[in-house]
């Protein structure tokens, strides 16, 4: 007899749906080392070469000497030290914004968040395609979910004006993570301001690359902090440590440390990693260049891949996925470029809707144009846009 555990890895075996992970041996960075051999990064999300620069490195071993490794405790105990608040107020400088808060990731930043905020019989409202955690802290704050159409502030303000809630909250992502493009941030709260709702904007993949001083969706679009009260940012991406913030005005940060229980119940992220984050913060600032190169990278990207006829998303961001529709040639693109020393992970259901199976390709500031030129020419020799 199977049990029900091997019965569902056998489904997921079967419908080409099984996770598993590769061991990697070096830092991040353009090339991979696993298993002995280099492979070509175009799957991370260290979009700007931050993960493992000699500044970072250098900030986090100084930040590890004063502080040691762990925290100790969570933040309202006796984990909260001054690097924790340095990075809080850098942070909030960053963004504009009189407060930020610090979490330990930003899935539980956006599970706080969301039930801090929201109760039964309140009303939240979601693009469809938001980040899970955007989408799991809906269905945690027992608020009423609803989604709506991907980018479409009609479809949301229609569904904002048929809502009863006394406390409404609509959450995007800044840039969608699987697609790479950007939310309708003035429309969205434009719809919002309407019908007196929250606006919440989930910027992880925006925050340090897009906008001409890196401050985002938000920089790009000329968006004010009124307009969107809510910006959540992470530190894992582009800023190339760990953790996570959410920026806004003082009465929110206060409510969120009174009430947001993924910030309450868990221990304060390493000291040492504020430390490095506020080495990167000052990167965004002093190494403009990064953000030049890695648009320069896009664009030769796109450039490429539109002469080699391969399907182009309409994202002009780092996240360039190439939809390939069903699973099975997608995951064998992405094992004949693993084959070749390439790394691109393909990206499945239930992480993007059924039929939508795409290499989510990233681009970085890191490489350089002969790595570009070399993932096209071998995309083109897997048969994508023939
Ligand atoms: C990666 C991501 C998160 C989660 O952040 P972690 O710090 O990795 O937990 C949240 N929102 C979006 C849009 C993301 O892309």
């Amino acid at each position: 007899m199977k049990t029900t555990l091997q019965q569902f890895l056998d489904t997921q075996k079967a419908n080409h749906l099984y996770r598993a992970r590769a061991v990697v041996d070096s830092p991040q960075a353009a090339e991979l080392l696993i298993d002995g051999k280099s492979y070509l990064n175009f799957c991370s999300n260290d979009y700007l070469g931050h993960a493992n620069h000699p500044k970072l490195a250098e900030a986090f071993i100084n930040g590890v000497r004063q502080y040691g490794v762990g925290s100790g405790a969570s933040h309202l105990i006796s984990g909260h030290s001054r690097a924790h608040h340095e990075l809080e107020e850098a942070l909030a400088a960053f963004v504009g914004r009189p407060r930020a808060l610090l979490f330990s990731t930003g899935y539980m930043a956006n599970l706080g968040v969301i039930s801090a905020l929201l109760n039964k019989g309140d009303h939240v409202f979601e693009d469809r395609i938001n980040h899970a955690s955007l989408l799991d802290g809906g269905l945690l704050s027992q608020a009423r979910l609803q989604r709506y159409l991907h980018a479409d502030a009609r479809d949301l303000l229609n569904k904002l004006g048929a809502s009863k809630a006394q406390t409404k909250l609509v959450a995007s992502d800044g840039v969608f993570s699987m697609d790479g493009d950007l939310a309708p941030v003035k429309a969205l709260a434009s719809a919002a301001q309407r019908h007196n709702a929250w606006l919440m904007i989930d910027d992880a993949h925006g925050l340090g690359v897009v906008g001409e001083r890196g401050r985002g969706v938000l920089e790009l679009l000329s968006i004010t902090n009124a307009e969107v009260p809510i910006l959540v940012g992470t530190l894992g991406k582009a800023f190339g440590t760990f953790g996570a913030f959410v920026a806004g005005n003082d009465d929110l940060i206060e409510t969120l440390i009174q009430k947001a229980r993924s910030y309450i119940y868990t221990t304060a992220l390493p000291p040492a990693i504020a430390v490095a984050t506020l080495a990167s913060l000052r990167l965004i600032d002093d190494e403009a260049w990064r953000r030049d190169r890695l648009r320069e990278n896009v664009r030769l990207f796109r450039e490429l891949a539109s002469q080699a006829k391969i399907p182009l998303s309409d994202s002009e961001t780092a996240i360039q996925p190439v939809i390939l529709g069903d699973v099975e040639p997608t995951l064998q693109v992405s094992h004949g470029l693993k084959q070749q020393g390439i790394l691109v992970t393909a990206i499945r259901p239930p992480t993007v809707p059924q039929g939508t199976a795409r290499l989510r390709i990233t681009m970085s500031a890191e490489h350089t144009s002969a790595q570009i030129t070399r993932l096209i020419e071998t995309l083109h020799t897997l048969g994508v846009g023939q």
